[in-house]
Parts: structure tokens; C-alpha cells; sequence
């Protein structure tokens, strides 16, 4: 009977190329199809239900019940048309993952007849009892009530036979419960701070909005090996493997030609998210072996990030149809790179002009500069949360190793940005500009396009890096939810627009001229927030030494970065802002504790279950086979010195093994103990710090002498999928 692992590698070789078929030759002929947008909406909503959703999309304000009743109408009939039987309100709880609960549109009336039957009352909110999602203490069970209320800036979707309409997560008490409240309140307040400053500027501009272009890493692994392989079954991650002879050294996977099998399965799964008008553009092979990504066109921050997820799902769902597991871990496999999800981000205007793009006048440069440095002024001040916005459990693994920005939180401009900067900053002195002065910087400004244009160096070791026309968030991991380090962020960048507000009109009030105030008051902020700023190189260790002379925090403990949650600023800063209260802060906080809490329990027991199980076994079967061949040398031997040379190397293997083997189970039982220990201990604040200071340092030290043992054992017996056949098969 061969082992599961050899029947896996069977199954492979069985593995066919799906054929895919395109709905048309041009995508844009089915983009969108299973979309409810403005379009199929004017096709089956009354002018008057057409105008109101528009409005509220654009404005944000409520929907009048009766109207609300037209557009469930409508919906329904087009959600029928498209073959929907049932729907749900699609949302975000707080497990990172997307939620839903069918029901059908089925209805019986007084005479028992079956019909259709979808309203306002329905569309508008739904009562799922949710009690078993993450509340972090926010609910009791006896009040376990939650609502889900529709969301109509992002559109509703089909997806299969269901109509899903997406929606915000509150309590009964009207705390949010899910990332989509939060995320759609700050960009509401960046919309209101940015708007005003914008109007220094340009009187046209009455909306500001920030865009999403999210880039999403993942790996494939064929669904037989990932089978046999339940450390990667139930933590998305191996938690053993020695390392294979080939990986990513020779960089050869980088932008080469997809393989075949994996190719048909990003079509397939790309003409579903373009039906779901999902603009996906760029597909390639990431670094390491097995490592792919694909990014969309950049959309408005609550539908891309909708989009996202909804992606996401997708290529879960489509994988299976291929045969494939999709892996959004952060760190699947130890030495070769992780997995990152890119969040580029920048600010557009209802006049259509991109604030972080220079434009060709000088008016139009100083109010790029001016976002721009309030943006790094924003991510100076708000240091802390920013990182916390982007620590977990899976993530930990990725910063700060050597492929992945760290976890200091710097900004990198590029050499020309930089030089202006320190242009604006000696230039204007704290004494009133002559006009000549006035006149140069002038000049200086009105230059930026062109520098920018030859302006090509990029930074991929930053975390926080401008990329000519935005900034590149590249610290957010590949599974999480992008909505958290977007809330941050444009809360974070909100808030500092508001200080520049005051601090601007200030100056104005004391009769200083507007563009002389804005620089002033710029030059503060680069001065200010010049420590920040970093253009080398952010993987080096030089940079965590001067980052530190620099004041900058780097805090790689999972539970100490958390904690910046629930500090006293940024209580303040959400509080102010009105996007989550102290109590909405304190259950995140705790969720994301007990999050990384579960996920490193998870992991020790897998851990101790495949040591005791799998590997322990198969050593000590091994070493019987190398005893017994010693015990038979003896046979054939002439003479003990004979045989000593003969049984030599055999009988140190046995001895190696033996001592891995007695390491392994005796760190096993160790890890027990004090998973034990950590258990007793009620609440999450505190148990963390025994499972990521005492337990999490189990888990490498006993994987390390997996690892040795992997590379001494028959390679017939071993049980588990090795990196090789893990990282190569596609
Ligand atoms: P690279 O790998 O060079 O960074 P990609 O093409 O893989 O570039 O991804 C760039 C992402 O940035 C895309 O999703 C793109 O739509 C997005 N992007 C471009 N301009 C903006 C913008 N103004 N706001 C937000 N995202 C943007
Ligand atoms: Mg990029």
C-alpha cells in the first residue's frame, strides 16, 4: 500500500488541462453581466427609483422606504432573469472572511399559491442571528441579534443562483460588527477633510475619494498534495519542510510563462470576477516557485476592497474545479517569500483629477505637494496604527523577513521628491519670502511633472512607498481584509488634512497670502515629519539601527503592536472622526488578540499531533530497518573490525535519529505543558504573551529537528508532501 503522500503524487500525474471557453472574444462584452449596476437599473427601475439610488450613491443619504420597495422590485426581476432563486446580504464580519445567509424569494399566498416575492423592507436590512461571529464582547447571547443594512455604493451581484446584496454588520445596539462600517465612515471623513483643503485650489471640487489598485500574491498547490498535508489543511501554512535543493535562487519564476494548468485556471476564474465587474488587468508568476498574482484596474476604495473579497472567494471556489488549493497565507513555506497584498492608494476628485498625479500648472503642484506631504505627515504621526493595521498571526512571519518590508513604518519618495522637499525646506526661511525667493520656488514647483517624469526609481523594501501617481501600502498581507489598514489610513490622513485646514487659515487670518501660508505651513510639516522619510534600503539592518536613532518605533511583537488600538490617540483619533468608539476599538482590539491566540494554538497542537503521529513513527520505522541491516552485517562480516567499517555510518545514522527523535517528542511534551499552562489563564490580553513569547518559539525549534530528520529518513517512507513536490508540481 503505497503512502498517502505517493498516492497524492499519483493523483498528479492523472491531472488534466481544463479547457476554458470565453463567454466572447472581447471582455467587455460580458463585463459586468452579473452586475446590478446604473445600467440594468435604468433598464428596470421607474425614473423615479432610477434618480433616488443614484442620489444616495453619491451623496450617502438614506433611501425613502417606498422607493426602496421599486428598486427590490427591479432587483428581483433582474436577479430572476439571471437566474437567482435565492438571496442573501453579503457582509464582512470580523473573521476577515465574507458572510452570507440564502433565503429564497419564494412566498406563499392566502390561497397556498407559490410566487416571487422581494421588498424594500427585505433589501433593505436582514436579522441574522449572529451570535457565533467575532464581537469581542460587544454582545451577549441573549442580545445576539445583529442587522445587516445595505450598502448602495456597491452594487448587488449574482453569484450562481444567488442575488447578494452587499451590506454593513451592526449590533442591536448599533456597534459595528464588521469592517465595511468603519471602512465607509472614513471615507466619508477623508472625503469632507480633503474636500475642504482641496478648495483652496479649485471651487469645483465638492467630493474627494480615495482609490484602491489592490495587487493580490497567492500560491497554488495541487489539491492531492495540499490533502496530505494537514499542517497546510488546517493552518493554510507548512509548518515542516526542509527546504528543496531549488527554489527561488535562480529567480526564474519571475514573469515566465505560466504553466499551462495553472493558466486555464486564472481564465476561469478571471471571466467570473469580469462578469461580476470585477476589472482584473494583470496576471503573472510571482518570485517563488508556485507564486502567482494578479491585480484589477483601481476603483473607489469600498468597491475595490469589495471586489477584493469577493475575488478571493472566487478563485477559492475555482480552484477546486482545477483541482488546485488557492494559499492567501502570508508565509505557506519557510525561506522562500511570502505572499503580500500591494495596497496602492491615492485621493481623486469629482473634477476627475488624481491629487497625488503633479499636474502642468504650479497651482496644481502645490496642491499635489500638498497632499502628498500631509500624507507622510499623516503616516509620521500615526506611526503605531498603521502597523497595527496590518499585524497577524500569518503576517508576523513576512515583515521583517528578508523579502517583505519590516516593521518599521517608513515612507519612501524617491530621490527628486526628496530633493524638493528640502528645496521647499530651505528655501523658505522663517522670515518673509522676497519675490524673487517667491518666484524661484515658483519655478521649482512648476517642475515637478517633468522631474517625475524621468523620476523611475522604485522601492520595493518600503513599506509605504510613492510610485509616481500614489502611494504603494505594500505591508498589508495577502489574506487579510484591506479593509482595516484603509480605514487607518484614511483616517490617519483625514485628521492631518483638518490640522493643515487650521493651521492654514490661521496664517490667512493674520493676513498672510494663501499659497505663502500653504508653504509655510508645509515646510513645518516636512521638517516635522523628515525622520519618517527614508529612501534606502528597508531589508537591511543598518536601517533598523538608524531607525531607531531616528525615534521610529519597530515593534515585530504581534501583541505589543496590536495594543496601538486601543491607545489613547487613537481612541481620540476615531473617536473625533466618528468611525469607531472606545468600545468598538476595545472589541476589535480583543478580537484581533484572540485571533492570534487560536491561530498559534491551532498550530502547537497540529504541530504536536504530527510530530507524535507521522513523524515519530516514521523514524523510529526507519531506524528499525537501519538496525536490523546492522544486525545482518554482522552476519556477513569476517571479523568485528570488518564489520565496525562496514556498520559504521549506519549505525550514527541510527544514533542521529534517535537523538532527533528523543528532541522532538521531548519539546512536544514541553510545548504541552505549557499550552497548559497559557489555558488556564482566562482572558486573551494575557494569554498571548505566553503563546507568542513561549509557546510560538516551540513551533521553529521543533520544526528544525523535523527538518534534519526529513533529510536522513528513506524518502520512500516519509509520510508528508516535501517542498519539491509542494512547490513544482503545476
Ligand atoms: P506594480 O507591480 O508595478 O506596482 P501593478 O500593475 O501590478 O504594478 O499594480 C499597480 C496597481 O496600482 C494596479 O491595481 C493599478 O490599478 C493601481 N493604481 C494605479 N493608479 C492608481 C491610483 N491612482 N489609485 C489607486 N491605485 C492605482
Ligand atoms: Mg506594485
Amino acid at each position: 500500500m503505497p503512502t498517502v503522500r505517493f498516492r497524492a503524487l499519483e493523483d498528479i500525474n492523472k491531472r488534466e488541462i481544463l479547457d476554458i471557453e470565453f463567454p466572447s472574444d472581447k471582455i467587455s462584452d460580458y463585463f459586468g453581466t452579473n452586475v446590478f449596476d446604473l445600467n440594468k437599473m435604468q433598464k428596470y427601475l421607474s425614473k423615479e427609483a432610477y434618480l433616488g439610488v443614484k442620489k444616495s450613491i453619491e451623496t450617502g443619504n438614506k433611501i425613502e422606504r417606498r422607493i426602496a420597495d421599486q428598486i427590490a422590485a427591479g432587483m428581483k426581476d433582474w436577479a430572476i432573469s439571471k437566474g437567482a432563486t435565492h438571496y442573501t446580504h453579503w457582509f464582512h464580519p470580523l473573521t476577515g472572511n465574507t458572510a452570507e445567509k440564502h433565503d429564497t424569494f419564494l412566498n406563499i399566498d392566502s390561497q397556498g399559491n407559490a410566487f416571487e416575492n422581494f421588498d424594500g423592507e427585505l433589501l433593505a436590512q436582514q436579522e441574522p442571528d449572529a451570535s457565533s461571529f467575532p464581537h469581542g464582547g460587544l454582545r451577549n447571547t441573549f442580545e445576539a441579534r445583529g442587522y445587516t443594512a445595505w450598502d448602495p455604493s456597491s452594487p448587488a451581484f449574482v453569484m450562481g443562483k444567488t442575488l447578494c446584496i452587499p451590506t454593513i454588520f451592526i449590533s442591536y445596539t448599533g456597534e459595528a460588527l464588521d469592517y465595511k462600517t468603519p471602512l465607509l465612515k472614513s471615507i466619508q471623513s477623508l472625503d469632507k477633510s480633503a474636500t475642504e483643503v482641496c478648495r483652496y485650489f479649485d471651487k469645483n471640487v465638492n467630493k474627494v475619494y480615495a482609490t484602491l489598485g489592490w495587487e493580490q500574491e497567492y500560491f497554488l498547490v495541487d489539491e492531492a498534495l495540499y490533502k496530505a498535508r494537514p499542517d497546510l489543511a488546517l493552518t493554510g501554512r507548512t509548518l515542516m519542510g526542509h527546504a528543496s535543493a531549488k527554489d527561488q535562487q535562480l529567480s526564474d519564476h519571475y514573469f515566465s510563462s505560466i504553466p499551462e494548468r495553472v493558466l486555464a485556471y486564472m481564465k476561469d476564474f478571471e471571466i467570473e470576477a469580469h462578469k461580476l465587474g470585477i476589472p482584473i488587468k494583470t496576471r503573472h508568476n510571482e518570485v517563488a516557485p508556485n507564486q502567482f498574482e494578479c491585480a484589477p484596474i483601481f476603483e473607489e476604495v469600498n468597491l475595490a476592497n469589495d471586489h477584493n473579497l469577493l475575488l478571493m472567494e472566487l478563485m477559492r471556489k475555482i480552484a477546486g474545479k482545477h483541482k488546485f488549493k488557492v494559499l492567501f497565507h502570508e508565509k505557506p513555506f519557510a525561506e522562500i517569500n511570502g505572499s503580500g497584498k500591494h495596497n496602492n492608494w491615492s485621493l481623486a476628485t469629482n473634477t476627475g483629477r488624481n491629487l497625488l498625479k503633479p499636474g502642468n500648472t504650479p497651482k496644481t503642484n502645490l496642491q499635489f505637494l500638498t497632499f502628498l506631504i500631509n500624507i507622510v505627515k499623516a503616516v509620521k504621526t500615526h506611526n503605531d496604527l498603521l502597523r497595527a493595521s496590518i499585524v497577524s498571526a500569518g503576517n508576523q512571519h513576512r515583515l521583517g523577513a528578508n523579502e517583505a518590508p519590516p516593521s518599521i513604518i517608513s515612507v519612501f519618495l524617491g530621490i527628486k521628491l526628496t530633493e524638493i522637499l528640502n528645496n521647499i525646506e530651505q528655501r523658505i526661511q522663517n522670515k518673509k519670502m522676497t519675490s524673487d525667493e517667491k518666484t524661484e520656488l515658483k519655478l521649482d514647483i512648476g517642475k515637478i511633472p517633468e522631474i517625475l517624469l524621468d523620476n523611475t526609481d522604485r522601492n520595493r523594501t518600503s513599506p509605504f512607498a510613492f510610485t509616481g501617481n500614489r502611494f504603494e501600502f505594500r505591508a498589508v498581507g495577502s489574506s487579510e481584509n484591506s479593509a482595516g489598514p484603509m480605514i487607518a489610513l484614511n483616517t490617519a490622513v483625514a485628521e492631518q488634512l483638518q490640522i493643515f485646514k487650521t493651521d492654514v487659515d490661521t496664517l490667512i487670518s493674520q493676513k498672510m497670502k494663501k499659497d505663502e501660508a500653504i508653504l509655510k505651513i508645509l515646510r513645518k510639516y516636512i521638517i516635522e515629519s523628515k525622520t519618517v522619510r527614508f529612501e534606502g534600503n528597508g531589508y537591511s539592518r543598518d536601517w533598523e539601527k538608524e531607525a531607531e536613532k531616528r525615534g521610529l518605533s519597530n515593534i515585530k511583537s504581534v501583541s505589543e503592536a496590536l495594543k496601538a488600538y486601543i491607545s489613547k490617540e487613537t481612541v481620540e483619533l476615531f473617536e473625533k472622526h466618528k468611525i469607531l468608539n472606545r468600545k468598538e476599538l476595545a472589541s476589535r482590539y480583543e478580537i484581533k488578540i484572540c485571533e492570534y491566540v487560536q491561530k498559534i494554538q491551532i498550530e502547537a497542537r497540529v504541530l504536536g499531533d504530527l510530530s507524535i503521529n507521522h513523524i515519530i513513527p516514521t523514524a523510529i520505522k526507519y531506524q528499525n530497518v537501519l538496525i536490523s541491516s546492522v544486525k545482518d552485517l554482522k552476519d556477513i562480516s569476517n571479523d568485528n573490525e570488518e564489520y565496525q567499517v562496514l556498520a559504521k555510518s549506519r549505525i550514527e545514522t541510527i544514533k542521529k535519529i534517535s537523538r532527533l527523535a528523543t528532541a522532538i517528542s521531548s519539546k512536544v511534551e514541553e510545548l504541552t505543558d505549557t499550552r497548559k499552562k497559557a489555558n488556564i489563564i482566562e482572558n486573551c490580553t494575557d494569554r498571548i504573551q505566553i503563546y507568542e513569547f513561549e509557546v510560538k518559539p516551540f513551533l521553529e525549534d521543533i520544526r528544525y529537528h523535523i527538518d534534519k530528520l526529513e533529510l536522513i529518513v528513506d524518502d520512500e517512507i516519509w509520510p508528508l508532501p516535501k517542498y519539491r513536490e509542494l512547490l513544482f508540481n503545476r
